[in-house]
């Protein structure tokens, strides 16, 4: 299943995508993309519906993140092999962990707000783990029966406030705008193999960004049972599990983004997203 969110901002209604490509309403059935719905046997009754039976959604309305505010928006660095070089750094020993503001989730083609003072605000094209169900202390086997699904997930970061301002990372990474989720959650039963997934990033139409998931240092299975060592995963927690080669920061001479650009980004079989640079 595809599942999404649509409406204006704060006040999205939840949906399903048909297989005609027309969003469902699913107001009736579900409160919201939330961790009550995600929750497994919620998923079954789900998938058991009769689409026809749903409210078609008519225009094309906004469409927001396509999870809930999450509890926590965990984010992964340095997880591409070759990132990690464009970076400087050597590839980490065990999964480098660090936090973006939930308030950072947007949708996937609403604006991104460059903050105020920035000079380096950059992007970074990653698949994002929704977590369905309650993971603590989980084994790498037992790891992927706690994930819902994933979403296509832009870790957009400012450089400056990331590693030049002191202290920790989540700095320049939590802006609001600065986590767009989505088009969809889609369901891991619709993916053959989480770890063949093409990403790919452009930005006004020239290509970063391209990688696999088959690069990843550290896989997704790998990744949901090392975090639930030190943290509880939640239902509609969501993990952005990093970044292939291609980031401005990594650019001779690194380039950044500026008001008025696009970014669009997608990752096979989890749809695209747009996003054009704001001030604020
Ligand atoms: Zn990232």
């Amino acid at each position: 299943m595809k599942l999404l969110r649509y409406g204006p901002h704060g006040a999205e209604r939840p949906a399903l995508l048909d297989q005609d490509g027309n969003m469902r309403d699913l107001s009736g059935v579900v409160a919201d993309i939330d961790g009550d719905t995600l929750a497994p046997e919620n998923l079954t009754k789900l998938a058991a519906l009769d689409l026809a039976s749903l409210p078609l959604v008519e225009g094309t309305p906004r469409i927001g993140s396509a999870i809930a505010r999450p509890g926590k928006f965990l984010c992964v660095g340095l997880n591409y092999a070759d990132h990690a070089r464009e970076t400087g750094k050597q590839p980490p020993a065990e999964p480098v962990l660090f936090a973006k503001a939930a308030t950072a989730i947007c949708g996937p083609n609403d604006d991104v707000e460059i903050p105020r003072g920035s000079e380096k605000t950059d992007w970074e094209v990653e698949l994002g783990i929704v977590i369905g169900s309650r993971a603590k202390y989980v084994s790498e086997e037992d790891a992927l029966n706690h994930v819902a699904g994933y979403a296509l997930v832009n870790d957009v970061s400012e450089r400056s406030f990331q590693s030049e301002r002191g202290g920790q990372w989540i700095k320049g990474k939590s802006h609001d705008t600065f986590g767009p989720v989505g088009p969809w959650l889609v369901t891991k039963d619709e993916i053959a193999d989480v770890q063949n997934i093409d990403l790919w990033l452009d930005v006004d139409g020239e290509r970063r960004q391209t990688g696999n998931t088959s690069t990843m240092i550290f896989g997704v299975a790998h990744l949901v049972h090392y975090i639930s060592q030190f943290m509880t995963l939640e239902p509609c927690d969501i993990i952005a599990t990093g970044t292939p080669p291609g980031v401005g920061l990594g650019m001779k001479p690194p380039v950044f983004l500026k008001e008025g650009q696009v970014v669009t980004l997608g990752a096979a079989g989890l749809g695209e997203q747009r996003q054009v640079m704001v001030k604020t």
